[in-house]
């Protein structure tokens, strides 16, 4: 056990390392933009943990079921195994619908705090990165830093850094 403590980036899912499918219930329908694996790949060499935190109101919704989603990232851990890299650090899940007023839901920071605090990671040097303003926002609130991601975060208010894709975020972090 030592006290060495680790930089991490938390990414956003749905239209950040795959396709926001509108609620998405099956593994068939993971489609991953195509930078997607060598942006998460770059990531791992410069010596970041990789955590996914992401809101599935679907659950609270009535859509599909927390197993669904849990099967999910099952499947897209394989994926990564498949091409040689880790598995996700961590997956943080909100279940919750909008008015269950629970306090996990992006903006929120803490399923990212419940991480930081376990996985000892540092603030200093970690991301929250994802296509809505509401991930980078989080990113501030757990007070590390927030980044825009993907085409689709350009229609929104941008206060934050912007990359058009995964990979060139991934390229901007020092080694
Ligand atoms: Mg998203
Ligand atoms: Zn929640």
């Amino acid at each position: 056990m030592t006290n060495k403590t680790t930089k991490a980036i938390f990414l956003d899912r749905d239209g950040t390392i795959i396709w926001d499918k509108n609620y998405l219930a099956s593994t068939n329908d993971i489609e991953y933009y195509p930078d997607t694996l060598s942006a998460l790949k770059l990531m791992i060499q410069k010596g970041y943990k990789l955590y996914i935190i992401t809101n599935q109101s679907g659950v609270g919704r009535g859509y599909f079921s927390l197993d669904t989603v849990h099967e999910i990232h099952r499947a897209i851990d394989l994926d990564l195994l498949s091409h040689g890299l880790p598995v996700f650090s961590g997956w943080g899940i909100c279940p919750h619908a909008p008015d269950q007023n629970c306090d996990c839901r992006k903006p929120a920071p803490k399923l990212i705090l419940d991480f930081m605090q376990k996985d000892k990671i540092e603030a200093r040097g970690s991301w929250m990165v994802g296509d809505k303003v509401i991930d980078a926002e989080c990113g501030l609130k757990a007070a590390i830093q927030g980044a825009l991601v993907r085409e689709t975060s350009l229609s929104q208010n941008k206060d934050y850094p912007f990359f058009k894709t995964l990979l060139e975020f991934a390229q901007s972090l020092p080694e």
